[in-house]
């Protein structure tokens, strides 16, 4: 059965090797079954970069390309901007009244970024809330599916729990649950060995990067530090080029061969990171030179945003009037005399 879905990604930067594997690689086979939105979350990403709206709007373009280079069907998937559906902000205001201050406090998810982005004692009311913005998104949009990395586990129950408690107290169920869908990988650590790759952590590999940065990136790779000669017998446990590897060989059995001959001794550092480079250059190569074209064609590309928007906004209004009717708010400007005659 055709499924709804919402999903979508912070313009922050370009996307990366964790987007792959956590949920892009889901999204392109989801958009053949199902009826998928993608979000371009602008206003969600100056929640933390309200200072930079500049580098929020220039990497609105970016992610739309990596999307089309990467797959992303625009005649499958609907691709929008979020700030451009104003029912998302209407709704997420709703919202609001169905979580407690105490409850938003306690997300586990913003208390790791917080703590990550040093704003421990800064943290501004809309980052705060912007869970509540994301369940507004994948409500708004009645998503069944949400194909997203671990870190966002704690968001979809929260957004679970804000659908059943707005339910209960209208008496209605024109809130949708949303159940996450996690890839095999879903959360892909930093090259550095760091808890993910990511764009905030400076630690990503692009779809445009160049055979020669994924080299030096490959390189610095956390290994085994006690395999000091080839012939010592090596450990997988905590070994990113292992890691990437199952991640992105997509020869799972001379994976296996690879990772026992590196316990058994006699694989050198050099030699697995030589292959890891050659597998990740011919998953991006193609996709790198698909981008560099999509480049080519801004007037097209920038029509895709325009349409998907336009289709957003219109399934945003109507789902939106729904919503209004279950809460017995839907009084509008030119027809208040029912809602106030006495
Ligand atoms: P930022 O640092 O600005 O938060 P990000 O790199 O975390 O950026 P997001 O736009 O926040 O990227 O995440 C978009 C989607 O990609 C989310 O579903 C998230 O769970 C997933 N994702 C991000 N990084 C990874 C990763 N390293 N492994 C798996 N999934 C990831
Ligand atoms: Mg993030």
């Amino acid at each position: 059965m055709k499924k709804r879905i919402l999903t979508g990604d912070r313009p922050t930067g370009q996307l990366h090797l964790g987007h792959y594997v956590g949920s892009l690689k889901n999204r392109v086979e989801l958009q053949n079954k199902h009826e998928q939105f993608v979000m371009i979350a602008d206003a969600q990403a100056l929640t933390d970069n309200y200072d930079h709206p500049e580098k929020v709007r220039s990497n609105i373009m970016e992610v739309l390309l990596d999307y089309l280079a990467i797959g992303i069907d625009p005649s499958k998937s609907t691709i929008f901007i979020q700030s451009q559906v104003p029912q998302l902000f209407e709704l997420t205001f709703y919202l609001l009244n169905m979580v407690t201050y105490n409850r938003l406090k306690h997300n586990p998810t913003v208390k790791a970024e917080m703590q990550q982005k040093g704003m421990e004692d800064t943290v501004t009311a809309g980052f705060m809330i912007y869970p509540v913005s994301q369940a507004a998104d994948i409500t708004l949009f009645s998503a069944e599916l949400v194909p997203v990395g671990a870190d966002q586990a704690p968001i979809l129950e929260q957004t679970n729990e804000i659908v059943r408690r707005f339910n209960s107290v209208y008496h209605t169920d024109v809130l949708k649950e949303a159940q996450p869908l996690f890839s095999d990988c879903p959360r892909l650590v930093g090259p550095d060995g760091k808890a993910k790759m990511s764009k905030s952590l400076g630690n990503a590999i692009t779809f445009s990067a160049s055979f020669k940065e994924i080299e030096e990136t490959v390189k610095k790779m956390y290994t085994d530090p006690e395999h000091l000669r080839v012939q010592d017998p090596g450990k997988i446990e905590g070994n990113v080029v292992f890691m990437y590897l199952d991640a992105f060989d997509p020869d799972k059995i001379r994976v296996q061969e690879l990772k026992e001959h590196y316990q058994r001794g006699g694989l050198g550092d050099m030699t697995i990171k030589r292959h890891l480079m050659q597998v990740l250059e011919e998953l991006i190569g193609p996709i790198r030179e698909r981008r560099h074209q999509f480049k080519q064609q801004t007037s097209m590309v920038v029509d895709v945003l325009h349409e998907g928007t336009l289709n957003a906004k219109k399934e945003g209004a109507r789902k939106l009037d729904e919503i209004k009717e279950a809460m017995k708010i839907s009084y509008r400007l030119q027809n208040l005399t029912p809602f106030f005659s006495v």
